[in-house]
């Protein structure tokens, strides 16, 4: 979840690229050549107004990288966190699906853990409060540390108490100097954006209580390579992370993965429980089963990934193919949703209003404004209800389902949801 705005200006991480060559976020070794490139493209989240489509756009590679020491698939850091924070147009609850995701974790939570009007729930990057505010619906104390100050103020209007900070060992070393510490600690499609996983986790592990116990939900990277999703790297996502390679960074810092669930969540994410090294949760068997799982479907090994490489450009071919047939016999394909994921799909495919004639979006924030890269308008959904094209192409997939609820009515006039991943589907 990740998402952003309209007036990022853009200063690149670092100059002089093309003499430097990258290294590994986390263990520091030389990274050697990618193995997928996406080509150039915009800061995926950075929609634009009408003003600014006639001004000039900052491009960059979207290549991505296995360090072949400790494994982590990355990208080179082209933009600075405080550029992509500085103004968030992603709100979590224009989700609905996400919502209730998230009600029924705090339920579990407080079931399972006994949280109660004596416990403090700490949630890093807690975004609209989306989350935090079912603990505090059961009386449970809160506290949601988000760097975006648009996004956090409407958490703060919601009874969710928010600070505007990045989340490092500096700002836990504040709170813990203010008498806060942890006893749940959440992080939720946080870590990719982390640009300083050291820093980052040892804050976690200063802020927990010494029985504390950390939560955090990722998109799980064999879900990534196995379901084709190409489309959910993009530039903000600085790392993409399996099982194992969570467990070795916790571990550098004092800190234990003791279970792992598997989620539907955006494609496939999981979430992690962990704790300080020294607790006595038990690690589970469905932790040693995911282990083993990685192993067999060889995330460990580079060919794993030079044949999802291949599947990148497999897909599009066939999207290209589709709507260039569409397209000749003189049918109408739009968008639904201006997700990030989207702009990394069409950039790539080369998709602009030649093939799209416009998206829908229901975040009101983004209606009026154009895609970056390219430049197609976004309108509010009762656009499809005037223009009743032949085919929507739905750029959220991991919400399909609900989104094919939300607008069934295209079926009133004969049209047709398409879904581009894990591959072309055409739903009648
Ligand atoms: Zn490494």
């Amino acid at each position: 979840m990740s998402n952003m705005s309209e007036t990022i200006r853009v200063t690149p991480a670092k100059t002089s690229k093309s003499i430097e060559q990258p290294s590994c976020r986390l263990c520091g070794s030389s990274l050697g050549e990618p193995f997928l490139n996406l080509g150039q493209q915009p800061l995926c989240e950075s929609i634009l107004r009408k003003d600014q489509l006639n001004q000039m756009e900052p491009f960059f590679p979207l290549q991505v990288y296995l360090c072949d020491e400790c494994m982590l698939v990355q990208l080179d850091q082209y933009v600075s966190p405080d550029h992509i924070f500085s103004e968030y147009a992603y709100f979590s609850s224009y989700s609905d699906t996400w919502l209730k995701h998230s009600q029924a974790y705090v339920q579990k939570m407080i079931e399972t853990f006994e949280l109660g009007p004596q416990s403090l729930v700490v949630e890093l990057a807690s975004n609209d409060g989306y989350l935090l505010q079912y603990f505090v619906q059961r009386g449970v104390p809160v506290l949601g540390i988000e760097p975006a100050a648009n996004v956090a103020k409407v958490a703060v209007e919601k009874g969710v108490t928010t600070r505007v900070k990045f989340f490092g060992v500096k700002t836990a070393e504040e709170e813990i100097a203010g008498g806060t510490q942890a006893d749940l600690l959440i992080g939720n499609n946080v870590l990719a954006q982390v640009p300083d996983l050291h820093d980052f986790v040892e804050g976690m592990r200063l802020l927990l209580k010494p029985h504390g116990l950390i939560t955090m939900e990722f998109p799980h990277l064999m879900q990534l390579l196995e379901s084709n999703q190409f489309d959910t790297i993009y530039h903000e996502h600085f790392s993409y992370f399996s099982l194992a390679v969570v467990e070795r960074l916790f571990s550098e810092h004092g800190l234990r993965v003791f279970d792992v669930e598997e989620l539907p969540t955006h494609g496939g994410s999981l979430r992690i429980y962990a704790c300080h090294f020294h607790d006595w949760k038990l690690a589970t068997q469905r932790l040693e089963d995911l282990r083993t799982q990685e192993d067999v479907y060889g995330l460990d090994r580079f060919e794993c990934y030079t044949a999802f490489a291949e599947r990148v450009r497999e897909t599009k071919w066939k999207l290209l193919e589709f709507m260039i047939d569409a397209k000749r016999s003189g049918r109408q394909i739009v968008g639904y949703g201006a997700p990030g994921k989207g702009n990394t799909l069409l950039n790539y495919c080369g998709i602009r209003t030649d093939f799209l004639d416009y998206v829908v979006d229901r975040n009101p924030y983004k209606q009026g404004k154009f895609l970056p890269g390219t430049h197609i308008p976004i309108y509010h959904p009762s656009k499809l209800q005037e223009t009743k094209p032949d085919h929507v192409l739905i750029l959220p997939w991991n919400l399909k389902a609900e989104v094919m609820s939300h607008i069934s009515y295209i079926r009133e006039w004969g049209g047709q949801f398409v879904v581009p991943i894990p591959e072309v589907e055409v739903f009648s």
